[in-house]
């Protein structure tokens, strides 16, 4: 069932909320949600016929004399859904007038500095590549997505969400970047539910290396400050507690299982990946709690390492965890504290190896 979903565009978020969206809100949300699936439509048969698949290629880690730095595009969508649209703010240009477009250019620069400088990765694709953006995205548009090429941001609608220009998500849909060049995950099922968790797991470390938070200060939730306060919610997703970042009368409640025992199967969604990746999401959390101090320091190297070494694009959970377990081992040594965690993380999420 994968031949369907060869070019995916990575949205922030999934289609079951822009459903309960048609299903529950007035008559104004309604057609906004319609529009927004027939868009992402058109965005992926777009994508499938421009673009072949990435091909796999290994990432050399940075080794350069001299600090690499970012080289950005910021664009202007002018409300259009044509991409990437008006160039406004390239690498080096100073501030220009509009704020979101600056706050877009630094926190996009937030997120290569975290990965040049914990990971010694020189962009998304290792080798510095240009970070493009483009910001208002067509009119009221309800969602942010990476397209395989660059990042695109929506306004959000003024009703349920405010923006999308959330360091989280702009880590999250980085990301999916660097998963894509890391070997890739298809988008689908549990390899797809992988995709995103690692998606979550990066973007809300970048919140926390920008904040220089230890794991106990960090409130570990994903797309914190989309929501308008007409929602009853903290955030898209929780890491710290899946399943209960919201629980809203229009929206629903929070899908998301922190363990095996409560594995949703379904068709949609691809597979329900933004649903199941709360369990490696949850088993993340757990091992950074573990191992205290900031998440990047050594749950995070193993994460990295081990999408690193993975390559294996159709990989399931128990894949996942053995790799993670065998990249701690490597990092840390066999009988090391941080192997016996990383096991003892997967195994609360119902994941035994
Ligand atoms: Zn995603």
């Amino acid at each position: 069932m994968t031949h369907a979903h060869r070019a995916p565009i990575h949205c922030i978020l999934p289609p079951y909320i822009l459903e309960v969206i048609e299903m529950r809100g007035d008559e104004k949300l309604r057609r906004m949600a319609k529009r927004m699936q027939k868009d992402a439509d058109a965005v992926r048969q777009a994508r499938a016929a421009a673009a072949p698949e990435t091909a796999f290629r290994g990432t050399p880690a940075f080794v350069g004399p001299t600090p690499a730095m970012p080289h950005r595009e910021v664009y202007d969508g002018q409300y259009k859904r044509t991409l990437p649209g008006k160039l406004v703010r390239a690498e080096g240009d100073p501030p220009v007038r509009s704020k979101l477009v600056n706050k877009v250019y630094d926190l996009t620069g937030k997120v290569f500095e975290f990965y040049i400088k914990e990971f010694k990765r020189n962009s998304i694709d290792g080798q510095g590549m240009t970070i493009i953006s483009t910001v208002h995205y067509g009119r009221g548009y309800r969602n942010a997505f990476w397209t395989g090429e660059q990042m695109v941001f929506g306004d959000g609608d003024n009703q349920l969400f405010k923006t999308f220009v959330d360091l989280s998500i702009i880590g999250h849909e980085l990301t999916h970047g660097v998963v894509q060049f890391s070997g890739g995950l298809i988008y689908q099922d549990q390899a797809g539910a992988i995709n995103e968790s690692l998606a979550d797991v990066f973007g809300v470390m970048v919140v926390q290396y920008a904040k220089k938070q230890t794991v106990s200060e960090a409130s570990w939730l994903v797309g914190e400050e989309i929501f308008t306060p007409e929602v009853n919610g903290h955030a898209l997703r929780s890491l710290r507690a899946p399943g209960m970042a919201f629980d809203d009368d229009i929206l629903g409640k929070d899908p998301q299982p922190y363990h095996m025992d409560f594995y949703v199967n379904t068709y949609t969604d691809y597979g329900g990946v933004h649903i199941n990746s709360g369990i490696p999401n949850h088993a993340f959390y757990l091992l950074a709690q573990y191992l205290g101090g900031y998440s990047w320091t050594k749950a995070g190297q193993i994460w990295y390492q081990a999408m690193q070494t993975l390559q294996n694009p159709r990989a399931t959970f128990a894949d996942w965890a053995d790799t993670t377990v065998e990249t701690a081992w490597r990092l840390f040594g066999a009988g090391s504290f941080e192997v016996a965690m990383t096991r003892r993380a997967w195994k609360l999420v119902g994941i035994h190896i």
